[in-house]
């Protein structure tokens, strides 16, 4: 069958492989469920975006890893080797990257809603960039500057107005959008003016993101010309020449046979042609160009392995696969139904002759996977794997029905460690008094 990515295989066992490792043994070594990623999947992919980003923008570009796809400590040492930056939205991301010993002045800091004690915590460690969403906002990271006697570097969270055609809960810039100040209503250009009147602050650029899962190239290339419009506007009306652009994330990655490659460097370059293009016939200095990709770095690097506990027919209806994880692993089915491919990681070269709805065991008859899904013929004690869990999976989990988190595995050149361990009961209960 279609294993979607290099980094998966079948071995002479017959059994699946993610960076040359045998997930059966992983299972049994690990236990299930459990999160298992390919370091080296991870790093190429940071790699591609480094280099196709230096390459179209020039040296000073630079791409952020979008921590909140999957956080844990050994995520930004790997980010920070790797020469990225990195966009934390929250003071536990922050505590996590600076836990890790990432450098601060490469962190940016996102969010629409920062709390007093998110500013402090920010500036106590030194963090270069603030993402700024909103007028509030600006006047609260002014007032704590200037308490501390120091400028702080920020962006202008910006609402471009695109529909970039993806799920509604992960589109983001549109009008209609609780992040950021819209250009259309004016509201972009205000806070502009607002933050240029500030005293300890310093207006370095502007920033969008339009949303996640975009597999189509028109709505990123619509966000590098509005914004470098945008500057080129906000150079004749306030005599103020922005240094930075932030373009935010949003590259699709593909989770079934169905959806298309995404060629991340052709995507980059697109976008560079129209902003440099627009400086260049316009009299504008070319921004820094800052990118944040969280998906597209992770995503494909994980899979998920569990174990098949039964296998219920329903004549007439459907066959469920019930599995010993679920919604609390890997609540996507349920937010926004994402499509996945499954197969039974001890024969995937079997014929997928069922289909099936592959459920979780929790007390929810939403907890599931998936629907309708091609799978080989299982039984209880086969395990089963989800492919492209490495984003928002481990980074969603919860503690639903009492389940401890599972591990996060990393494998590279055929060793595996574990990066986050299991949850015991012991941490369920750790915070009841
Ligand atoms: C989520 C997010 C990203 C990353 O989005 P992906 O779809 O994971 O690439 C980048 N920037 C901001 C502001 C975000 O909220």
């Amino acid at each position: 069958m279609n294993l979607l990515y290099n980094h998966l295989s079948v071995n002479e066992q017959g059994h699946l492989t993610i960076g040359g490792m045998d997930t059966v043994e992983l299972a049994a070594t690990y236990g299930t469920p459990a999160y298992i990623m390919d370091e080296n999947a991870i790093r190429n992919q940071m790699q591609t975006y480094l280099r196709a980003a230096r390459e179209s923008f020039g040296a000073d570009a630079l791409p952020l890893y979008a921590s909140k796809a999957l956080c844990f400590t050994g995520i930004y040492r790997i980010a920070a080797e790797e020469g990225m930056g990195v966009d934390c939205v929250s003071g536990g991301e922050l505590y996590t990257a600076r836990a890790a010993g990432f450098p601060a002045s490469r962190i940016y800091f996102h969010g629409n809603n920062k709390t007093v004690r998110d500013i402090n915590d920010a500036m106590d460690m030194g963090v270069g960039t603030f993402v700024v969403d909103n007028t509030e906002e600006l006047l609260s990271i002014e007032a704590h500057a200037a308490a501390r006697g120091i400028t702080q570097r920020i962006l202008l969270r910006i609402s471009p107005g695109i529909d970039p055609h993806t799920h509604k809960a992960i589109s983001t810039g549109s009008v209609d959008s609780k992040f950021g100040s819209a250009i259309e209503t004016g509201q972009a250009m205000a806070i502009v003016k607002l933050a240029l009147e500030q005293q300890h602050v310093k207006l370095a650029g502007i920033h969008c993101h339009v949303g996640s899962q975009i597999f189509d190239n028109e709505p990123f290339k619509a966000a590098a010309d509005i914004m470098t419009r945008f500057i080129a506007v906000i150079k004749a009306e306030c005599g103020y020449e922005l240094e930075e652009l932030n373009l935010g994330g949003g590259l699709g990655v593909p989770y079934t046979e169905y959806d298309r490659e995404v060629d991340y460097a052709a995507v980059i370059r697109e976008m560079a042609e129209i902003t440099k293009g627009f400086c260049v016939a316009n009299g504008i200095k070319m921004p820094r160009v800052i990118l944040e990709p969280g998906r597209s770095l992770v995503a494909a690097a994980g899979i998920t392995l569990y174990t098949v506990g039964s296998v219920k027919e329903i004549p007439g209806f459907r066959t469920y696969v019930s599995v010993d994880g679920g919604m609390p692993d890997n609540p996507r089915y349920a937010l926004y139904q994402s499509r996945y491919t499954a197969l039974i990681a001890n024969c995937p070269n079997a014929p997928r002759t069922e289909r099936v709805t592959i459920a979780g065991r929790c007390c929810e008859s939403g907890d599931l996977i998936g629907e309708d899904m091609p799978l080989q013929a299982t039984k209880r004690g086969d395990i089963l794997a989800v492919l492209t869990t490495g984003a928002y999976n481990f980074a969603m989990a919860s503690n639903y029905n009492r389940l401890p988190r599972p591990p996060v595995i990393l494998v590279r050149d055929g060793v595996a460690r574990v990066a986050v361990r299991r949850e015991s009961y012991e941490d369920l209960i750790k915070n009841d008094l």
